[in-house]
């Protein structure tokens, strides 16, 4: 697991599976010295890791107020297990998925940690999710979180975009370890407008955190924008080049995954 400072109010920690990030985001109210409010966004993966975050927040004398999720893929969800109680927030979009697939997540953890050998002191529980009609802002301190919804990713989500730190929080998009992964609904024009509403943050942007992998800086992260447009632009063409700095056996074989999302083979 990695933890790094991006700015004197945001934390971000990055899992050592899949290099899933967490992002800590803290504000506090001007003129007021005790700690401000502080959200959760995502979550790290493994049970060390999340008796970790707390210890953390008390290190830092953040406390906090509340989870958010950028979507409902489960690895992205288990902000509970090391903040029970607190409430999650998410797009309606996003609660809507999890309404409609009771017990999935639940169900996917349990299969990584069978497979892993992952022991975990509480069961996961989502507790009542606070659904927010997007795009919308949220208070926090003095300030606000904008929140923009995404979708070609899964058919859910959002992007956070922290103002007065010109960082964008934007869940499974933009990664530099991923190639751009297609819902099961393969809908690749839904995902290039996402690319494209996130587009002007990237350009304001000091630091990007993807949903996996390392931030980057806004010149790194637009390369991406800049890649994942072109191969995405190149389906449904089995041919199209993957991304030099991503082309492992295992993105080879998400570019598979999405020719067969997309339908259009026989
Ligand atoms: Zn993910």
């Amino acid at each position: 697991m990695q933890v790094s400072s991006a700015h004197a109010d945001v934390i971000v920690v990055r899992s050592a599976i899949w290099q899933t990030t967490c992002t800590l985001v803290h504000r506090r109210r001007e003129g007021d010295e005790r700690p401000g409010e502080c959200f959760v966004i995502d979550s790290p993966v493994l049970p060390d890791e999340h008796e970790f975050l707390p210890a953390l927040l008390e290190q830092t004398g953040w406390s906090v107020s509340g989870l958010l999720c950028t979507h409902g893929d489960w690895d992205h969800l288990l902000g509970r297990l090391a903040f029970p109680g607190v409430t999650l927030g998410c797009a309606e979009t996003t609660a809507a998925r999890l309404r409609a697939e009771p017990g999935r997540a639940q169900g996917a953890l349990r299969e990584f940690d069978e497979e892993h050998y992952v022991e975990r002191d509480r069961p996961l529980s989502l507790g009542h999710l606070q659904a927010l009609d997007l795009p919308a802002h949220v208070g926090i301190g003095d300030a606000e979180l904008d929140l923009l919804p995404t979708e070609g990713h899964t058919a859910d989500g959002m992007a956070v975009w922290i103002p007065w730190a010109r960082v964008l929080v934007c869940g499974d998009y933009l990664s530099p370890v991923e190639i751009p992964m297609l819902s099961e609904t393969g809908n690749r024009d839904a995902y290039l407008a996402t690319l494209e509403r996130l587009r002007p943050y990237v350009e304001q942007a000091d630091l990007v955190v993807p949903g996996h992998g390392a931030r980057m800086d806004g010149q790194q992260a637009l390369a991406v924008l800049r890649e994942d447009v072109e191969y995405l632009e190149a389906l449904p063409d089995p041919g199209a080049t993957l991304p030099l700095a991503r082309r492992t056996a295992a993105q080879k074989a998400v570019h598979e995954e999405n020719l067969d999302r997309l339908g259009t083979r026989a």
